[in-house]
């Protein structure tokens, strides 16, 4: 086993909660004994000319490098003169294929008690190639580009990973009815590469069809293979059977064995805790800042501050989906002992119910959550 090697891994805590879930990620990792040692890379305050976004060359050149990573979730700036971050990242680094795994958690009750599907979306094209511009004064158009080198290239992946991973089935989803040249390329290539693999059954679905069946019956689906938008719906939407966004994680497949691993949700600005839970200097600096003529112990201003700046406090989200991507990203590396180990732990601690946070109906703070998780391993 490999168990043991140290390897170094590009981490992107990321925007909003991001910083807040790596942070669980890397105290659960320390705690079980992860031979990976990070290389933090924060989104830039600048445009960097070399990458024309705010992600820096250096954080591209680095994921380059390591060739496997963690990634939180990045808020693009809004404004003109430069490109998202996401995009950024998935152009540069062509990660063609975004996985995304989604199962029902034993404990977690929800609608449904028996989903277990892999969603794999393109990641590079489509609707999302950022090729939009006006053409007279009220009309704006969209370029919507499919290639058959990409199609042929996420249908080989999707196929692969069926086989790879004794799944049965692929289904392509499509709207070629409509689209009629660029999904009709999309499933012309996926009927190619489905002819190599025999014994994977092949089936075509119709995207709106799709959406009724998944909500429907979820077990009808196994490998769900699909161009960039419809990947980005359906995998929410698979999300959504499962319990919420704060449960799916994925993984970013690149072009020579890159492995960027995500959670699906974004930074989450609604629930992003400003002030951390622990961070006492932090809250008492607050705390002077509004009334620093007040003086009492240390304990009691920051007793007060806490009360006072209750609505900043947050300390909400569910560290899950982030830390069962970094288990995908142990998994990649095949250090398969000790991703079974915290995937255990986090089932186990979700199953037992006692430590849950609000997305799923709980009362527990990330820091608790994450204490339980540890508690666990
Ligand atoms: P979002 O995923 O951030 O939030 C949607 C809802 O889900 C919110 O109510 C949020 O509180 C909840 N949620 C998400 N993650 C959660 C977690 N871990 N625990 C508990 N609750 C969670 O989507 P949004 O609000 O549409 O987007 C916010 C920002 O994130 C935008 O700037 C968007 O561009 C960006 N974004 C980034 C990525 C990415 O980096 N891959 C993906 C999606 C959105």
């Amino acid at each position: 086993s490999v168990d043991t090697t140290p390897i170094t891994a590009t981490l992107f805590p990321g925007d909003g909660i991001g910083p807040e879930i790596a942070d669980s990620v890397k105290q659960v990792f320390r705690a079980a004994d992860v031979p990976i040692e990070w290389e933090e890379h924060y989104v830039g305050t600048e445009v960097d000319p070399r990458t024309q976004s705010f992600l820096t060359w250096e954080s591209l050149e680095s994921v380059r490098r390591n060739r496997v990573g963690l990634k939180g979730p990045m808020a693009t700036p809004i404004g003109k003169g430069h490109r998202s971050l996401n995009l950024t990242l998935r152009k540069e680094l062509n990660l063609y294929a975004n996985v995304r795994p989604c199962y029902s958690l034993p404990g977690y009750k929800t609608r449904y008690d028996n989903v277990d599907l892999i969603t794999i979306r393109e990641n590079t094209e489509g609707e999302y190639s950022g090729l939009e511009h006006q053409v007279v004064r009220g009309v704006v158009e969209s370029l919507k580009i499919i290639t058959r080198q990409a199609s042929l290239r996420v249908a080989e992946y999707a196929f692969h990973y069926a086989k790879a991973h004794g799944r049965e089935r692929v289904s392509a989803i499509h709207k070629a009815n409509i689209m009629q040249k660029t999904d009709g390329l999309f499933l012309k290539c996926c009927r190619e590469v489905a002819e190599k693999y025999p014994e994977i059954k092949y089936e075509e679905v119709v995207i709106d069809n799709c959406c009724m069946m998944l909500v429907k019956n979820p077990a009808l689906f196994d490998v769900l293979v699909m161009p960039n938008l419809y990947g980005d719906i359906i995998s929410d939407l698979c999300a959504g059977l499962i319990g919420g966004l704060g449960l799916t994680p994925s993984c970013n497949i690149g072009e020579g064995g890159i492995a960027l691993a995500e959670a699906v949700h974004g930074s989450a600005p609604d629930i992003a805790g400003k002030v951390y839970m622990g961070e006492h200097d932090r809250v008492k600096d607050l705390w002077r800042h509004l009334i620093w003529s007040v003086t009492c112990s240390d304990e009691a201003q920051v007793l007060a501050a806490y009360i006072l700046c209750g609505l900043i406090l947050q300390n909400l989200a569910n560290p899950t989906a982030l830390m069962l991507s970094a288990v995908t990203m142990l998994r990649h590396l095949e250090l398969h002992g000790k991703a079974d180990r915290i995937q255990n732990a986090i089932l186990n601690t979700i199953a037992e119910g006692k430590y849950r946070t609000a997305d799923l109906g709980g009362t527990s703070t990330t820091t608790d959550f994450t204490k339980a998780i540890i508690d666990h391993l």
